[in-house]
């Protein structure tokens, strides 16, 4: 689902879905697409594909929430997680402009994590990673944990599930998430090797700025990513475990090892 006014985009959604369902997900992506917090569409575009090949199964990362009470914490913690990943200066600066600028991408930006090169061939619009979903059983899994953590459902198994898809590929050393809507004020870092971990406060309430950014190797098969992002289908089939809280300081030599 695609929802835009006036050629901006103001909120997408993906799934893997049973023909039985597919029903009720578009009618639920509908119901979504008019009640976004950025406001009203004037165009929503639905597009339903029936899947050629077989998907890949995937464990989703584990995921682990960074113990973060202020704005300013959360982008220490981002940028020394980021260094620790080996995510240059320049890097960083070049992500921060991509999450902070206001321009909203539909898509991710595609940058190379020691010179900072912006990949994606539309830097307006990013590419977008879709065909992606969960099992029912998995979700059922995920949903009981989520519920148990007072977190929002669809936000945060959404964005699991889409993390797990992008870490996965070879060359993607890391991933920045901040939300565009201006209700959610937690973002992620997230990586293969280190999980999925949630940063609260990774911007203030009210702001509709937001962004991706997935940093990869500096000779990183870009045509391949982007091929990967846009048509293998990912389903999640099992979840990786809930961690908890953990303090800045705690996570990075954690994740380092
Ligand atoms: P969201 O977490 O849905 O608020 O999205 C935050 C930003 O991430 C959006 O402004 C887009 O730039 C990007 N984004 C959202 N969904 C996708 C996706 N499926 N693939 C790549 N980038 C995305």
């Amino acid at each position: 689902m695609r929802a835009s006014r006036k050629g901006e985009h103001i909120s997408g959604a993906e799934g893997i879905f049973e023909r039985s369902v597919i029903n009720d997900a578009v009618r639920a992506y509908v119901d979504r697409a008019y009640s976004h917090s950025r406001g009203l569409p004037d165009r929503v575009v639905i597009t339903i594909e029936e899947l050629k090949v077989r998907p890949v199964f995937l464990k989703s990362l584990p995921v682990y929430t960074v113990d973060i009470k202020t704005n300013d914490e959360a982008w220490e913690f981002i940028k020394r997680f980021l260094f620790s990943v080996g995510v240059s200066m320049r890097a960083f600066e070049n992500a921060l402009f991509v999450v902070q600028s206001g321009i909203v991408m539909r898509g991710a930006s595609i940058m190379t994590f020691k010179t900072g090169r912006r990949l994606e061939p539309d830097t307006a619009r990013g590419v977008r990673a879709t065909r992606l979903g969960i099992t029912q059983e998995a979700e059922e899994t995920l949903f009981s944990v989520i519920d148990s953590y007072k977190l929002n459902r669809t936000v945060v198994s959404e964005a699991i599930v889409l993390a797990t898809k992008v870490a996965a590929f070879k060359d993607v050393i890391a991933e920045l998430c901040v939300s565009d809507d201006p209700d959610y004020t937690t973002g992620y870092v997230s990586s293969k090797r280190t999980g999925y971990l949630r940063v609260p406060n990774i911007k203030e309430e009210g702001e509709k700025k937001g962004g991706r950014v997935i940093f990869v190797s500096e000779d990183a098969d870009i045509n391949g990513l982007i091929h990967y992002l846009e048509n293998t289908p990912v389903v999640i089939d099992s979840i990786g475990e809930f961690k908890g809280i953990v303090s800045p300081d705690e996570a990075i030599p954690v994740f380092n090892n």
